[in-house]
């Protein structure tokens, strides 16, 4: 799955994600790349979201809603990016999988369960594509 998330010069934002669903879908199901809120969100007055894993239990949580949402409230990208891994986790003890979150001012973060995940960052400042890399969350 490729989500991405992309900010432009006068701050429109948007998301979105391919995905060949194949490493865990369930036969004849619609895959959560489809699913606004699911797989990618993106509003210009708060940021983006995207997320990978399994798609047939993200798309009941909408994790990518869920972090705009937080972020609206004010919560910062990291922690909403937590928080929305973690409303999963807790239903989900073996869920795998992540979100990234990026704020409009270009704050960034993500957040992973069960497997360690990584994304890349590019702006304009930046020489090259820079790779972070994201400590799977354990519940407590
Ligand atoms: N979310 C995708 C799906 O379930 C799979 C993935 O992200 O790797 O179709």
């Amino acid at each position: 799955t490729i989500s991405m998330a992309v900010i432009d010069k006068s701050g429109r934002i948007a998301a979105g994600t391919s995905t060949n669903g194949a490493t865990f879908k369930v036969p004849g199901r619609v895959g959560d790349g489809s699913i606004a809120g699911s797989s990618a969100y993106a509003d210009d007055e708060v940021g983006a979201c995207g997320s990978t894993g399994d798609g047939d239990i993200m798309m009941r949580f909408l994790p990518c809603y869920q972090v705009i949402e937080s972020m609206r409230q004010g919560v910062k990208p990291k922690k909403a990016a937590e928080d929305a891994i973690l409303r999963i986790a807790r239903k989900y003890p073996k869920f795998v999988g992540a979100v990234f979150a990026l704020y409009r001012n270009g704050e960034h973060a993500g957040a992973c369960h069960g497997w360690t995940f990584q994304y890349s960052v590019r702006s304009p400042g930046m020489k090259d594509v820079q790779v972070f890399t994201v400590i799977p969350l354990e519940l407590s």
